[in-house]
């Protein structure tokens, strides 16, 4: 019988792994029968806390899609384990008062750079790691996990150089995984594999290694697979190289590029339909106008979460029916809005739903996507910052967002059947362009570098693409542009049987993970545990992007945060004390 050295093995401590850590010592603390609980922590990378994506080296010109306004991590309170004391830590909004980076310099929303908030994150997960080592309740290997198992009475992880280690249950937070290279990506790593003058890289991060090879004195283009927000990272960090930005006018936060160097750059960006993200409003005042009432919002919390409802869906229409209303009755309290909208509120309906469940259907009050895609930025900038009529699409857009939450906590493991989920969960995708949307200076910043010739719009929809002797030749109608330079901006969509990671590869084939629907991630209880082929074994739990199926709505930091993380923490903890008595 193989005996569990350790109570719990988190593996991944990025966001989501750091807070079920602070969550599960807080329980245990609660617990009447403290007891010597032992904790392995598995973890890849130097970012212990924070994960790759708020990489505290990563230059400022990577910046979080979050404003701190509303970056509400909460603070952690003193944690006594009896033996090991873990002082409190300030929410990140209190920290952030005393760090002059992450602050706003003036009334519009502050968006910090990402190694802002993983500095954050680290520091915080420091204050909780060294008291748990020291008092030998936590174990920290730093090493890629290869494998998880069931075992007789437990589980065990395997990491790269062979140890096997045991504990009675596991989890797994190792977010964003490898996946299955796409095709394309792969036709042209062939195709240059004898043109040392070309480059390609196959991911946009870490962005250092894409500006240095931007770098060289003769003219180059840099031909970008993506038009979302990794590529104006790419973008900003390549323009910061060769120049700077300033502000024109603080009221539309218009700005300007000058380049310090003769010779630059070309950055020509390039996606499926061309079309931009729409930026967030620049500051409360304007968010707040498409912030439903709390009673819309508790309604549709009340609907989306009637079990009775879920069980008789037939499509999404059960997302859509209910909150279509809202987004109406929003559109119809602006102050400036287009006046191009049907007056007859059924009307009026009907256009929201079509154009959610078809954004490429257009409508006079819609934004006009054919328009040429510098006046489509123009025009999102106007809207974000108030000084034109706001579209029907836009506010659908930002409306969504604000019942994100609402949409995620009463639809995460709902009654819903899968492919009921999966249509859902698609729409909420589709509607990422929008709700997910840069700051409004991101958008601005491609204007000014369009204006100063370094961004070159004319092939930004499905242009041909071929790879020539001196490049990546791309053909947009008559005209014709050469990169050496190309960059895979497309971050690969949570589709488990597309993920190339021997650990998720094995679980899958020992069928102890299954995919809830071929195109989402893992099924899992309430609390997180996974629903693997045996259905009496819960023992390993997923936590975040794999586990998307059943649990909609995690891919962002707040989400990290949040109820999830509780729920499992909670289960978790009440496992190890039941283990513990059980072993005295
Ligand atoms: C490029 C990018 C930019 C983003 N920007 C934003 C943003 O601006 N705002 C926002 O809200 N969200 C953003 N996100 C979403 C992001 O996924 C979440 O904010 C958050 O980082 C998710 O946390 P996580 O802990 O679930 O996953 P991750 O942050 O991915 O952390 C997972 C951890 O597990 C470790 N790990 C993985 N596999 C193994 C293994 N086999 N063995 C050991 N360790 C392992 C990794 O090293 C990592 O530390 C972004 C995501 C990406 C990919």
């Amino acid at each position: 019988m193989t005996k569990s050295n350790f109570d719990l093995a988190i593996v991944g401590l990025g966001p989501r792994g750091h807070y079920a850590l602070e969550r599960f010592v807080q329980e245990l603390s609660r617990a009447d029968t403290v007891k010597a609980v032992r904790i392995l922590l598995v973890e890849e990378t130097e970012q212990l806390g924070n994960g790759p994506v708020w990489d505290l080296s990563q230059p400022d010109s990577n910046w979080s899609n979050v404003n701190d306004r509303i970056l509400e991590l909460p603070a952690r309170p003193e944690i006594n384990l009896g033996t090991a004391l873990i002082k409190s830590f300030p929410s990140y909004l209190d920290w952030a008062v005393t760090n002059p980076a992450a602050r706003s310099k003036d009334n519009s929303d502050h968006y910090p750079p990402r190694n802002v908030v993983g500095t954050y994150l680290h520091e915080r997960f420091a204050t909780l790691l060294h008291p748990l080592v020291e008092h030998g309740i936590a174990k920290l290997v730093q090493e890629r996990a290869v494998a998880a198992a069931l075992t007789e009475n437990g589980a065990s992880v395997t990491t790269r150089s062979g140890v096997k280690f045991f504990a009675d249950q596991v989890l797994l937070t190792v977010g964003h995984q490898p996946t299955q290279q796409d095709p394309q990506i792969e036709g042209w790593q062939a195709e240059i594999e004898a043109k040392d003058e070309l480059c390609l890289f196959d991911e946009p991060y870490p962005v250092g290694p894409i500006v240095d090879a931007a770098k060289t004195s003769t003219e180059t283009a840099v031909a970008v697979r993506g038009y979302g927000l990794a590529t104006i990272d790419v973008v900003r960090a390549i323009a910061v190289a060769y120049g700077s930005f300033s502000l024109r006018d603080e009221q539309s936060r218009e700005l300007k590029f000058a380049p310090a160097e003769q010779v630059v750059p070309t950055i020509i960006p390039f996606s499926l339909d061309g079309l931009p993200m729409g930026p967030k409003p620049v500051n409360e005042q304007l968010d707040r106008q498409f912030a439903p009432s709390e009673e819309a919002v508790e309604r549709l919390g009340r609907e989306l979460s009637d079990p009775g409802l879920q069980a008789r869906a037939t499509g999404e229409a059960f997302l859509l029916d209910a909150i279509t209303p809202i987004i109406g009755s929003v559109f119809r309290g602006l102050e400036n809005r287009r006046d191009d909208a049907p007056s007859d509120i059924d009307a009026l309906h009907q256009l929201v739903r079509a154009w959610i469940e078809d954004p490429a259907q257009g409508h006079k009050c819609c934004l006009d996507t054919d328009q040429p895609p510098i006046d489509l930025l123009k025009n999102l900038v106007q809207m974000a910052n108030g000084s034109a009529p706001v579209s029907l699409d836009y506010c659908i857009g930002q409306v969504w967002r604000h019942c994100h939450p609402t949409i995620y906590s009463s639809l995460s493991h709902s009654a819903l059947s899968d492919h009921i989920l999966a249509e859902i969960i698609l729409t909420d995708e589709s509607m990422k362009r929008y709700a997910f949307g840069p700051p409004i200076e991101s958008l601005q910043q491609l204007l000014a570098l369009c204006e100063a010739g370094m961004l070159d719009l004319e092939y930004l929809a499905d242009p041909d693409i071929n790879v020539a002797d001196h490049g990546w030749l791309l053909t947009s109608g008559e005209n014709h542009a050469t990169a050496q330079i190309m960059v895979n901006a497309v971050l690969d969509a949570p589709k488990i049987a597309d993920v190339r990671s021997p650990l998720i590869e094995g679980l899958l084939e020992d069928g102890l993970v299954a995919p809830v629907h071929d195109e989402l991630g893992v099924a899992t209880t309430a609390d997180g545990y996974v629903i693997s082929q045996n259905d009496s074994v819960l023992r390993i739990a997923v936590l975040g992007r794999l586990a998307k199926g059943t649990i909609i709505g995690v891919d962002a930091i707040l989400e990290c945060f949040g109820e999830r993380p509780r729920t499992w923490a909670s289960s978790a903890a009440k496992r190890a004390v039941v283990k513990s008595v059980e072993t005295q």
